[in-house]
């Protein structure tokens, strides 16, 4: 087996153990350009199908006009470059006001993706008992039948106070939150059906009239019983009405640039790479053979405790792991190590947070001495196997040295990994395992 291939197999390895022990670590990263990376984040979720491992990253050059970079984690469809290529056109119309004006592409680009946050925001109410919840702490709510001053709805709706004011002025309280959560369940259960742009409007103004009434603020903010279940209702209804708010104000920043928008997409051509995707082969039996690949298990850790822990390791996982250079350094190294920057935070908005392994490379890179550009991409730091090392896959890139950035990221990846093994056995040890 070349070196080359072995490094990766073993990557692959270790990052799907750290994916099987639950790695995680929580917390934001402090993003200096947040409105910059908004529009990139937005454009992303516009070019996002929903299908697997579709992943986009994107970015702005703003050396000649504003150009717009994109990348995916692997080779670009004919369908992304038409779909790509009509979204920025659509954009750049002065007619197109907001999500309704670019709805046939939404539907047919994105429509696996839409109907998908529908459905968790519907399961965020219907299955986990918030729907109940939310009406026995309405009924105990004295002043829910007092009817309602403008001045009350203005308070409690402060982001539809102008409709609801129209319609609902003098009725109380109960009447108007259960005309908006009952609506929409039902809005959702027909947009679900049947996606066009009046039913989806609908829900996405029924939706985030509710996520954002003061009843659930309230309730979020004393931390009373069920709080955890509004806050995932509010964390759902926020992805789904990115589809309205987040574009809105891309179009609106379209229409401030008032000049066409060119687009271009990294390939494998323009970089340069000689190695596509390729599947490596996990050959260990099992997560445990694994470990004992690393000369980790036996030397350190007490396999009765670890069995006890993660009893998923000891299961059957061969496999084949497609990796491929991922979206946010195909973006990265197409820019280089430009010197024209106008500014020193570049964001890098994608379909998803990046992977654990981008953030590092990411992080690496932004530590070179000549950098003349500071990279930032949101993270979840989730380990994702399907990552490839950049120095076999990019082997024309002259500066910086991907083998060294590629040793940083592999050298953090082991050490994470013993950290997260001594983590599970010293939880059991000290009686909290869970
Ligand atoms: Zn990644």
């Amino acid at each position: 087996m070349a070196i080359s291939n072995h490094n990766q197999t073993l990557l692959s390895e270790r990052l799907l153990l750290l994916d099987k022990l639950n790695y995680s670590v929580h917390g934001l990263e402090h993003i200096h350009a947040f409105q910059e990376m908004k529009l990139l984040d937005t454009i992303a979720l516009l070019l996002t199908t929903g299908l697997p491992g579709d992943h986009f990253a994107i970015a702005f050059d703003k050396r000649r006009g504003v150009e717009v970079v994109l990348a995916k984690n692997g080779t670009p469809t004919p369908e992304d470059l038409a779909d790509a290529k009509e979204l920025f056109v659509s954009l750049c119309n002065t007619e197109v006001r907001g999500v309704e004006d670019l709805f046939p592409l939404l539907v047919r680009r994105c429509r696996a993706n839409v109907l998908k946050r529908i459905q968790k925001m519907l399961a965020s109410i219907l299955e986990t008992g918030f729907y109940d919840d939310f009406y026995s702490r309405l009924d105990q709510r004295s002043s829910a039948g007092d009817p309602l001053s403008p001045s009350d709805i203005e308070r409690e709706f402060p982001r539809s106070t102008k409709s609801i004011t129209k319609g609902y002025t003098g009725q109380p309280l109960s009447d108007v939150l259960r005309d908006f959560f009952d609506g929409t369940v039902g809005a959702a259960q027909v947009v679900s059906e049947e996606l066009e742009a009046k039913g989806f409007l609908d829900l996405h103004f029924l939706t985030s009239t509710i996520a954002h009434c003061c009843f659930l603020r309230q309730w979020v903010l004393v931390r009373d019983e069920g709080y955890q279940k509004v806050l995932r209702f509010q964390r759902c209804a926020e992805k789904l009405c990115r589809y309205v708010d987040d574009v809105h104000s891309l179009v609106r920043y379209a229409k401030r640039l008032g000049r066409p928008i060119q687009c271009h997409w990294v390939t494998d051509e323009s970089l340069g790479i000689q190695i596509r995707e390729e599947d490596i082969r996990i050959s260990a039996e099992t997560p445990l053979e694994a470990l004992h690949r690393s000369s980790l298990v036996y030397s350190r850790f007490e396999l009765p405790v670890l069995k006890e822990r993660k009893p998923l390791i000891f299961e059957p996982w061969q496999r084949t792991v497609q990796t491929c250079l991922h979206a946010e350094l195909r973006i990265i190294l197409h820019f280089g190590q430009a010197t024209d920057m106008e500014d020193y935070y570049r964001p890098i908005g994608a379909s998803k947070p990046s992977c654990l392994c981008c953030l590092l490379w990411m992080e690496a890179y932004n530590r070179q001495p000549q950098g003349d550009i500071f990279w930032e991409a949101r993270s979840c730091r989730k380990a994702d196997a399907t990552w490839a090392l950049s120095a076999p896959a990019c082997s024309n890139v002259k500066g910086p040295d991907l083998r060294v950035l590629d040793e940083e990221v592999t050298s953090k990846i082991f050490q994470l990994l013993v950290q997260a093994l001594d983590n599970s056995s010293s939880f059991s040890k000290h009686g909290l395992a869970t």
